[in-house]
């Protein structure tokens, strides 16, 4: 079988859970056996089991106490048990900071090769193949894995999202022999937010050094986000200049993001930049320079000032 371990939060599957259901289906087109599997793990998670029901041929459900909590160990114990169990050929845990954490350790309990950080894997033979930046994405490497079986990490927004499968996928309930974690979290504080996260996000507005300061973040970029239920993205040099967080790095370098419509605000569209958001679905771009290379790739423009035209975005967005 094809392995999926699930990502999911407040009761519902991750956006990245539906783009490595996407990389499982290409690669079950190129000849990697078995089933499409979803393996849930958590605690009372009956409704994102039935939801992954929607998107996998079949879902495997860990639900316990001991899995209240994300732990590298016992995720780790959980997913290698499975993939020996139902002798997976392929494991595909998400790129998250916590997939990067216990991915490695699965490879090492299956003695199988790890592909970290695909941004596309393909079928060779008998190997699996994938591309992943290196070198601060300056170069994109091919790598093939030989093996039985191979654990990969998928990098988030570097596959389209999975649309639902054309039957719904069996469930199983699953008896897991999990490891003590030998750490709790103790504490959470959670950031109070309205805002959607850019790897979720379905609408993001990306101001680049054209925006102007940081003041006009908060002034054209941040509203128009909000009015719009979008997520907030920035360029390097909008980073690098100290306006926003690198958490809204979009690019090589930044985040990898997929959403239906990206809207580019005073950004140039560097190749480093496009390489992260060039598979949105729409761009739209507002640059005052018409031969600035955004424009290259957008499907609506409009060559003027975002200090004229966002204010009227805001205003028409709002209504
Ligand atoms: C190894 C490497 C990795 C990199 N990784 C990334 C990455 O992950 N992400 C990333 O974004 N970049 C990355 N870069 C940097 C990238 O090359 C560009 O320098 C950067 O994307 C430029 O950001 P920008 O578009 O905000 O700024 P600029 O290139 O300075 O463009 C600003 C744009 O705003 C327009 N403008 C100015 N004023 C206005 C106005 N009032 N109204 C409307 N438009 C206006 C200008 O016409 C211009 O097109 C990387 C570079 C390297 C070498």
């Amino acid at each position: 079988m094809i392995l999926i371990v699930a990502e999911h939060s407040n009761g519902k599957l991750a956006k990245s859970t539906l783009e490595m259901v996407t990389a499982a289906r290409g690669l079950q087109e190129g000849g990697r056996e078995g089933p499409v599997t979803l393996l849930v793990l958590g605690q009372n998670i009956a409704g994102v089991a039935n939801e992954a029901a929607t998107f996998a041929e079949q879902v495997l459900v860990g639900d316990s106490a001991a899995l209240a909590q994300y732990n590298a160990k016992v995720w780790a114990a959980a997913t290698a048990q499975i993939a020996q169990e139902g002798e997976a050929n392929t494991i595909i845990i998400g790129g998250s900071r916590s997939g990067r954490e216990y991915a490695p350790r699965v490879a090492v309990k299956l003695g199988t090769p790890y592909l970290e950080d695909a941004i596309s894997l393909q079928v060779s033979g008998e190997a699996l193949q994938a591309q992943r930046y290196t070198y601060l994405a300056r170069v994109t490497e091919t790598v093939e894995a030989q093996g039985a079986a191979v654990v990969v990490t998928t990098k988030p927004g570097s596959f389209a999202p999975a649309g639902p499968a054309a039957t719904p996928g069996e469930q199983y309930d699953v008896e897991l022999e999990l490891p003590d974690s030998g750490i709790t979290v103790t504490g959470k504080n959670v950031e109070k937010t309205s805002r959607v996260a850019l790897t979720e996000a379905d609408v993001i507005v990306t101001g680049g050094r054209g925006v102007g300061s940081a003041e006009n973040f908060g002034k054209y970029v941040e509203p128009l986000a909000d009015n719009l239920g979008a997520g907030v993205g920035a360029t390097r040099a909008v980073v690098d200049a100290g306006w926003r967080p690198y958490a809204e790095q979009v690019g090589q370098t930044g985040k990898t993001v997929q959403p239906k419509a990206y809207i580019a605000l005073g950004v140039s569209g560097a190749v480093q930049h496009l390489s992260g958001m060039g598979k949105s679905k729409y761009i739209i771009a507002i640059n005052k320079d018409a031969e600035a290379p955004i424009f290259k790739v957008a499907d609506y423009g409009i060559v003027g000032d975002v200090n004229e035209i966002v204010p009227a975005l805001i205003a028409a967005s709002q209504k």
